[in-house]
């Protein structure tokens, strides 16, 4: 017996639908991206309580994100997952941390402990896994960080050959070490990080080799499983706030998506606000929002400790407008510092996290200053990658006088008394 699939691809511009199956990811009509559109009455007739199966799940899978598989890939045979046991990432409460943000309680969702160490795996495992569906032959993508690392694993796991492209000479070896642990075939491209974009978009029109780049809409149904969880983790309760970095806003347009679908499904009986933030070197989506989205805005992104966050122009830009305008959201901006001292409040509260995830932590500190989150309010914050990925940041912060709360190692004679003397 063959059933009609719950899932269509739907042009974001032009509303044309596409066949979820196809390998392309351009609109055939405008050219504009596609996104993943599930009919929510045949899965609520297809599957029934979906509650019930989630709690079941719970305890017993492994996956944060297949934990969800009707919610995700509703048309995905079980059969065709690729995954790593991503996602289940621990839900944080810490005093510290409250009183840093100054609201009755801030938790840390923290993406940074996926398999490869960032939220992206979550989108990964979607996305090959419904290469592998589709059989694709060989996965592409162009990045200088964590997708690379993350399309790596999971092609590795799916014995799919994967294919990255990267900037020559402008990729850090700690950048470049999980891709080529992973045994995908990394090709250095005399040219920037937007020649490889253009190439690898060039390289995948054909079909033949599947895109896993964030125009990849598959990826944001495994993506927005960071938000199902959240509220699962909390018995269903959503916070006041969502608060989460922006770069491409593919992750803001994912939350908001999921959390919408859990609202439709009838799994929450209210949406949360949500509030995106950039940093002050790459900040192209604050300065639209400031002038109420009324016209695209991009920037030439500075160098920033944000690096994951440094782009320009934000490739999710018009799925994100609409969440936040959907979700009666902000966008607010911080500089490099206060995300360091944020991620530095954060770390030594026993939660390491990266300077983007510090981004969103010192942006939701400034939106209880300002008045917009409430002190009374509850908030989660999207941590999105491990803070041992960006060790150099921790280090250059500690061993000089990087901030506020510094903890900068001390040399002292190999001699008890000058230990005593330093431990007071
Ligand atoms: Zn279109």
């Amino acid at each position: 017996m063959t059933t009609s699939p719950i899932s269509s691809l739907r042009c974001i511009a032009c509303g044309t639908q596409h066949e979820v199956t196809t390998a392309r990811f351009a609109c055939q009509s405008c050219g504009d991206l596609l996104a993943v559109e599930h009919d929510l009455d045949a899965l609520k007739q297809r599957f029934g309580d979906l509650k019930q199966r989630f709690d079941q799940r719970a305890s017993a899978f492994g996956s944060g994100v297949w934990r969800y598989h009707e919610m995700i890939l509703p048309d995905l045979p079980a059969a065709s997952i690729v995954t790593l046991n991503e996602g289940s990432t621990g839900l944080y409460s810490r005093p510290a941390i409250d009183a840093f943000v100054g609201c009755k309680r801030a938790q840390i969702k923290h993406e940074g402990e996926n398999p490869t160490l960032s939220f992206k795996d979550r989108g990964m495992t979607a996305g090959v896994s419904w290469a592998k569906h589709v059989k694709a032959r060989r996965v592409a993508c162009a990045s200088t960080g964590d997708t690379s690392a993350a399309m790596a694993a999971y092609a590795a796991s799916a014995d799919v050959p994967g294919v990255v492209l990267l900037p020559h000479e402008k990729v850090s070896l700690e950048q470049l070490a999980q891709p080529i642990s992973y045994g995908a075939r990394v090709l250095a491209l005399q040219t920037d990080f937007d020649g490889c974009m253009r190439l690898v978009k060039q390289l995948t029109e054909s079909g033949e080799i599947y895109l896993l780049n964030s125009m990849n809409p598959f990826r944001i149904e495994g993506q927005k499983a960071i938000g199902i969880e959240a509220v699962h983790q909390r018995g269903w309760k959503v916070p006041d706030w969502f608060v989460i970095p922006v770069g491409n806003a593919g992750n803001i347009s994912a939350l908001g998506k999921g959390l919408r679908e859990l609202h439709a499904l009838g799994l929450i009986d209210r949406l949360p606000r949500l509030a995106g933030i950039q940093v002050a070197a790459a900040d192209p989506f604050y300065r639209a929002y400031k002038n109420d989205f009324a016209q695209r805005q991009a920037v030439v992104a500075q160098p920033t400790v944000a690096s994951a966050i440094r782009i320009g122009d934000p490739v999710s830009y018009d799925k994100a407008r609409k969440v936040v305008q959907g979700f009666d959201g902000v966008v607010g901006v911080v500089d490099d510092q206060a995300a360091l001292d944020a991620k530095a409040s954060c770390d030594a509260a026993g939660v390491h996290i990266c300077p983007n995830s510090g981004v969103a932590l010192a942006g939701a500190r400034q939106l209880v200053k300002d008045g917009v989150i409430g002190k009374d309010q509850e908030i989660v914050v999207i941590a999105t990658a491990h803070g041992a990925k960006f060790s150099q940041a921790a280090i250059d912060y500690h061993s000089h006088d990087g901030g506020p709360l510094h903890n900068t190692p001390r040399v002292l004679p190999a001699e008890l008394t000058a230990i005593h003397g330093a431990l007071g």
